[in-house]
């Protein structure tokens, strides 16, 4: 394997000058750019062309080989507890292996900081869709975030929310695509009351005032990502996820919703009747401690990529710290599917500042084909995400048909002109994906114009906490919601089907707690399983050198994720 020296970065102009006196950085280096050539010289001859779609094995043998989540190596055993001798990311077996960040014996439970019927933990749009449902049911409703209301992987979603909306779609195909799509090991209930719910959510959303695509009809717009046999992603051009956490938070505010930020979620609080009752909160600026008693709690505290598992690059915002499943493991919940990573096909591989971040799957519904460093298709380009990830890993390592950049990284090209060429004519591309054009504009790069270099990035958790279909956990009166929550999703999940995860088990949630909180008889407050966590580590011999739940990732001492281990074997 070669590694590009990074200086080499110093020795060429990275700039020209324009007649106007602008300073306009010049993106691709020379090298990069000979290769774009010949993706261009073979697109003519690719354009009317697509690749053969894997069979079952081929798939199988695909994932097996070259997946990451199949690498034993880069797993760990979970030491004890309710998932004992199961393999998960290691990165996510540190964490268990931590010592709480709390010391149960410093925090007075005589004083109890706030009460409330219903405390959400996690500002993203689980946690606000069950803040909204639970305080419509007359609940008393407290919620608690890590950073600002609305700092979440939600505001980031670029592509869409799937629902069979469409007379050509029907829930009955939903949840047969959502249940191949997650290699058939989905909790079928769950999947049931997913595609069920799923039309009568994106009416909510439009009733609240979200602006979804529409057709010169009236009608909904829907694009069909990966692995979905039908159009039901509904998208607000490329920020989804945006326009729909600016409603949701006004709403947030209009309903007076009490909630404080900057305010993690510690540790959840049991009371002596073995029910959760709340949550031990970190204050970011008073640097206290702060107690809340709840009858019910909901963690929505979303996934784990900057955990960056592997090395890879994330495309998550910096709250993705996986808390919500040290917390709940801590108090005994149950996970499921932990093992079962999701690595996004394109994440930005060039240039370095944008490392990791997300090209929405839309761009290949509305066109773009992956192609090598010779211009040369590998795979279909509506592939499920593990196994595209999978091809690139293999075209990219074993193959030795990457691109590779002057920093070291490696990728190949999703060929964005085609957009405008096959996917809806000249303009299609601005129209649709402004924010992604604006994005990378501003490093000299127009993907109307030229591919744009990407590699897998470390994206979702395809498992979680496991749940029932109202958020319900094993632990009485404590509930999940949204990316934390696992079982719906199988071992892959499909594109679209997580904004209207969120929002479906949300309101559910949200709803079952504010009906539950009148049959609740809370008992005294207690850490006890906390003791008795760092007890069992001590037992087994287990010393850490970190403490969890993480908060924030540490980048302090590290130079940018460049080098993701790309020709790594099993
Ligand atoms: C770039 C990107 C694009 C995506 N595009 C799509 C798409 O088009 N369609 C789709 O279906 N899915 C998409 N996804 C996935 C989807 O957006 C997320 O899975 C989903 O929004 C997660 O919602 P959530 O509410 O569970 O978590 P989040 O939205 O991440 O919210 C979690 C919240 O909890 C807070 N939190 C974390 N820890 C704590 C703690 N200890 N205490 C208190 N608060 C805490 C976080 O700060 C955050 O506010 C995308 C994801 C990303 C990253």
């Amino acid at each position: 394997m070669t590694i590009i020296s990074p200086f080499r970065l110093i020795t060429r102009p990275l700039y020209k000058f324009y007649v106007q006196g602008e300073l306009e950085k010049m993106a691709y280096p020379i090298e990069m750019q000979d290769t774009i050539k010949k993706v261009e010289a073979s697109r003519s001859e690719r354009i009317d062309r697509s690749f053969p779609r894997l069979n079952f094995v081929e798939k199988a043998k695909l994932l097996e080989t070259y997946h990451p989540d199949f690498r034993l190596s880069e797993k760990g055993e979970i030491p004890f507890g309710p998932n004992q001798g199961e393999f998960v990311p290691k990165e996510l077996v540190t964490l268990l292996e931590s010592p709480s960040r709390l010391n149960p014996d410093a925090i007075d439970f005589g004083k109890v900081d706030f009460k409330t019927d219903v405390l959400i933990i996690g500002g993203g749009g689980a946690g606000v869709t069950a803040a909204l449902f639970a305080k419509e049911n007359g609940a008393d409703v407290l919620l608690t975030t890590k950073l600002r209301l609305g700092d979440a992987n939600t505001i980031m979603a670029e592509g869409g929310i799937g629902a069979a909306t469409l007379p050509e779609d029907s829930p009955v195909i939903h949840y047969i695509d959502t249940m191949v799509g997650g290699r058939c090991q989905n909790i079928p209930e769950l999947v049931e009351t997913l595609v069920n719910d799923a039309p009568f959510i994106v009416e909510w959303l439009t009733d609240l005032g979200v602006n979804f695509d529409r057709l010169p009809d009236g009608s909904y717009f829907a694009h069909m990502p990966a692995g979905h046999s039908r159009k039901r992603s509904h998208s607000v051009k490329d920020i989804t996820g945006l326009e729909i956490m600016r409603v949701l938070c006004d709403e947030v505010r209009n309903q007076e919703i009490r909630f404080l930020e900057f305010s993690p979620a510690v540790e959840l609080l049991l009371d002596d009747r073995g029910q959760c009752a709340g949550a031990a909160l970190y204050n970011f600026d008073t640097e206290q401690y702060l107690v809340v008693q709840a009858k019910t709690t909901l963690l929505a505290t979303g996934g784990i990529g900057r955990l960056h598992i592997q090395g890879f690059p994330t495309s998550n915002h910096y709250g993705a710290t996986a808390d919500g499943l040290v917390m709940a493991y801590r108090a005994g919940a149950e996970l499921l599917y932990m093992g079962f990573i999701q690595y996004h096909p394109t994440g930005i591989a060039w240039p370095e500042q944008m490392l990791g971040l997300l090209i929405s799957e839309a761009l290949r519904a509305q066109g773009a084909q992956v192609v090598n460093v010779e211009g040369e298709m590998f795979v279909d380009r509506l592939e499920t995400r593990d196994a595209l990830s999978a091809a690139i890993i293999r075209e990219c390592g074993e193959r030795g048909k990457g691109v590779l950049t002057p920093t070291g990284m490696v990728g190949v090209w999703l060929d964005t002109p085609l957009i405008d060429i096959v996917g809806g004519g000249p303009g299609t591309f601005l129209r649709r994906f402004a924010g992604i054009h604006s994005r990378f504009k501003k490093y000299g790069i127009d993907p109307v114009k030229e591919p744009i270099l990407v590699y897998p990035t470390q994206h979702y958790q395809n498992g979680g906490v496991e749940t029932g279909v109202n958020g319900e956990t094993n632990i009485p009166n404590l509930y999940v919601a949204g990316e934390v929550a696992g079982g719906v999703h199988g071992h892959n999940r499909l594109g679209s089907n997580s904004l209207v995860d969120i929002f479906v088990f949300g309101r559910r949630a949200g709803i079952d707690m504010a009906r539950k909180v009148s049959q609740i008889e809370a008992g005294e407050l207690s850490l006890d399983h906390v003791r008795a966590y760092q007890k069992s580590l001590k037992e087994l011999g287990i010393v850490s050198g970190t403490v969890s739940p993480m908060l924030l990732p540490d980048y302090r001492f590290e130079k940018a994720l460049t080098t993701v281990q790309y020709t790594k074997g099993r």
